[in-house]
């Protein structure tokens, strides 16, 4: 078994109310889990792939034996992305970002609340299930893009914006739809009260 179910960061009732402790729990207990047991499912036919970095088999999906890619895309995915999802909230957290990570946000989207508006359009528009994401490009600067399914900017050649995630919210139905119903929109307002903007900021160092 390769990969593990990683522990919370924070207890699932800290990040209420913006997102209540059920729907954590549900989320990280059972669909997260799920991917990770079915990322490891599909590693069984190919253990050499084990013992490579996720990173590395998101980011290069054609050296996959072609029989198991699409399970590792889908279960790969909602692995890397559920754990850099759960690192990027916490409690007490939101508000705006400064220094470096914040002067990029400005050039590339005239101010934070420019920026917040484009990025929750993205994850508005995104039909069916999905991400929301700000990228880092190769050039350096920075992007808003949406992927579907469990798809991310890792995924170089098979997404719109390939690059380095700094930040995915996730916009699938079930991270919203205990407490908000249908209301994605007023998900997405509150799920910037959630945003560890440090955790940001050492994405875009790393
Ligand atoms: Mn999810």
């Amino acid at each position: 078994m390769p990969y593990e179910l990683p522990v919370l960061p924070y207890p699932a009732a800290s990040l209420e109310p913006h997102i209540d402790a059920r729907t954590m729990e549900i989320h990280h207990g059972k669909h997260h889990a799920t991917y990770v047991a079915n990322l490891n499912k599909a590693l069984e036919s190919a253990p050499e792939l084990a013992t490579r970095p996720l990173e590395s088999l998101l980011s290069d999906l054609a050296s996959v034996p072609e029989s198991i890619r699409g399970a590792v895309r889908n279960n790969g995915g909602g692995h890397w992305n559920h754990t850099f999802f759960w690192n990027l909230m916490g409690p007490s957290a939101g508000g705006e970002p400064s220094g470096v990570l914040a002067e990029k946000i400005k050039a590339a989207f005239g101010s934070f609340a420019d920026f917040q508006s484009k990025f929750e359009a993205a994850g508005l528009t995104r039909f069916g299930s999905g991400w929301a994401w700000l990228c880092q490009k190769e050039d350096g600067s920075l992007c808003i893009c949406s992927t579907p399914n469990q798809d991310n900017p890792l995924m170089k050649g098979l997404v719109e914006c390939p690059g380095k995630p700094l930040l995915g919210c996730d916009v699938w139905e079930h991270a919203y739809y205990l407490h908000y119903q249908n209301r994605r929109a007023d998900y997405l307002k509150a799920w910037w009260n959630t945003v560890n903007w440090s955790a940001v900021a050492a994405n875009l160092a790393a």
